[in-house]
């Protein structure tokens, strides 16, 4: 099992499943290149302890894994009832109460997290509880208590979420507990942040802002699962370094029939301006129950691969599930299959690829000299891990070897998909000898072999951040000395 030739990336949540002897180590073993700690559950302490033991787990395994801190976001929930769970009946009337000091709720009315949502929803609205499973009809607005009837029904216990059918809820993205949560991901050093419910660049940046202030360097994620964030989507992906198809709340605000469309558009449109795009949420729902996926959650992970996302993520089936070693295993597979369907279908031709730095442009050169000369790799000397992310924006067949000395650009690497990060300092070496030492510690890693050809990118002065300029073909040669190619 050669982990490293998988190209799209893993991303698995931890929770009490994974809290289980030995099931940490199993998952990353499995492939999981990303974990996320999900700020929605659980107190700081356990946060600081799963990062502890990521880290140690990694170190053990002498590998890189990320770490992705996933803010709670502004999700409006309902409060607790007096003896949960309820069953709502369809047709019934159920009242939910805008009001701090509502009774505990039963079968006829609840209250609700946000105070101001009887002044965003109208008559006729459509309310949505629990991802979707049952479904209120707005009857009338009477005070701070919306009156509705039960649409769809079903049982209904303690804080579950609400969404509004269409989106157009006035929440900011960051709640008093966010603005905490925030301190905490700095604080933990964690190497990505996911901002939740975001709907503007406006939001990406006072999270950028809160984070910096509090010593923080993660790479900024947008989770895209607002109806308003699709109108705003390049704005908010060029205000991020990533973004998340959070399938989970997207398609309760959109529609579930509007998720495949929306998918590809956000996958193509992110990959087109540069940046890192994760397809999450209900990835292998079942095999939080079962051992095996279903037929059809083989098809959705091959299908986001074949879309062309970067990562996929697991939420509850590592979280809480029964299997997360097999979630992950089953995620592995599915990839793998996938990624040998894969046919590159890149238009390389003038105009359509964004260019704003000198390594987009060189990258956009290496792929279309990979595509054309049979390389067998490409090697990026790179300081930041940026022309990595450039190289990869292209969906190639080729992988990208990633050469840094900075452990935190190779742990914010592990998301890009086609991308190999690998321990190496070039620092202070010039770059012709740079080249070669590069070509030479690959070949005695076994990744390349005598005869490969390989195409390496550098900048005029190794060690240096966003100074890549140049673009070479070499071959392999005996010993795993790099030499040029006269005729091809
Ligand atoms: P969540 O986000 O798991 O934090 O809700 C993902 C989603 O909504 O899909
Ligand atoms: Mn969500």
């Amino acid at each position: 099992m050669d982990l490293q030739l998988r190209r799209t990336k893993i991303i698995a949540t931890l929770g009490p499943a994974t809290d289980a002897p030995g099931m940490l180590q199993r998952i990353l073993e499995e492939g999981v290149d990303v974990v996320r700690l999900n700020l929605s559950h659980g107190m700081p302490e356990d946060h600081q302890r799963r990062a502890d033991e990521v880290r140690a787990a990694a170190a053990a395994l002498g590998r890189e894994v990320a770490i992705l801190a996933d803010l709670q976001g502004p999700k409006i929930r309902i409060a607790k009832f007096a003896a949960a769970p309820v069953l709502l009946e369809p047709g019934a009337p159920f009242a939910l109460e805008c009001d701090a000091n509502a009774a505990p709720g039963d079968v006829a009315h609840i209250g609700v997290s946000y105070l101001n949502l009887y002044k965003d929803v109208k008559v006729d609205d459509t309310l949505l509880l629990d991802d979707g499973l049952i479904a209120l009809k707005v009857d009338a607005i009477d005070g701070t208590t919306i009156r509705t009837t039960v649409q769809i029904g079903g049982v209904l216990s303690d804080r579950k979420g609400i969404n509004r059918l269409g989106g157009g809820l006035s929440l900011t993205a960051l709640a008093e507990k966010d603005k905490n949560d925030i301190r905490l991901a700095a604080k933990l050093g964690v190497d990505f942040l996911a901002v939740s419910f975001a709907k503007s660049a406006a939001d990406m940046d006072e999270s950028r802002q809160l984070l910096r202030a509090a010593g923080g360097n993660a790479a900024l994620i947008a989770k895209i699962e607002r109806a308003e964030a699709i109108a705003a989507l390049a704005e908010i992906i060029d205000a991020s370094d990533a973004v998340m198809v959070a399938r989970g709340d997207l398609g309760v605000e959109i529609g579930d029939a509007e998720l495949p469309g929306i998918q590809k558009k956000i996958i193509r449109e992110t990959l087109a301006r540069n940046k890192v795009v994760i397809t999450a949420t209900q990835m292998m729902q079942s095999m939080v129950e079962s051992p095996i996926p279903t037929r059809a959650e083989v098809l959705d992970v091959a299908n986001a691969v074949l879309d062309g996302t970067d990562a996929v993520m697991l939420s509850q089936e590592t979280a809480a599930g029964k299997h997360p070693d097999k979630a992950v295993a089953a995620m592995r597979r599915v990839c793998l299959g996938a990624e040998r369907q894969f046919e590159p279908i890149e238009d390389l031709s003038p105009g359509t690829h964004q260019l704003d730095r000198t390594d987009q442009a060189i990258a956009l050169a290496a792929m279309f000299m990979a595509g054309q000369t049979g390389t067998r790799a490409i090697v990026a000397l790179t300081e930041s891990g940026g022309t990595a992310q450039s190289l990869s924006r292209y969906r190639s067949s080729v992988p990208i070897y990633a050469l840094s000395r900075r452990p935190a650009a190779r742990r914010r690497m592990m998301l890009y998909r086609d991308v190999t990060p690998v321990d190496f300092d070039p620092h202070g070496v010039d770059p012709a000898h740079a080249a070669k030492a590069a070509i030479q510690h690959l070949y005695n890693m076994q990744r390349l072999s005598e005869g490969d050809r390989v195409i390496l990118t550098h900048g005029d002065h190794t060690g240096q951040h966003g100074g890549t300029n140049t673009l070479k073909l070499l071959r392999v040669g005996p010993g795993g000395v790099a030499e040029g190619l006269g005729e091809l």
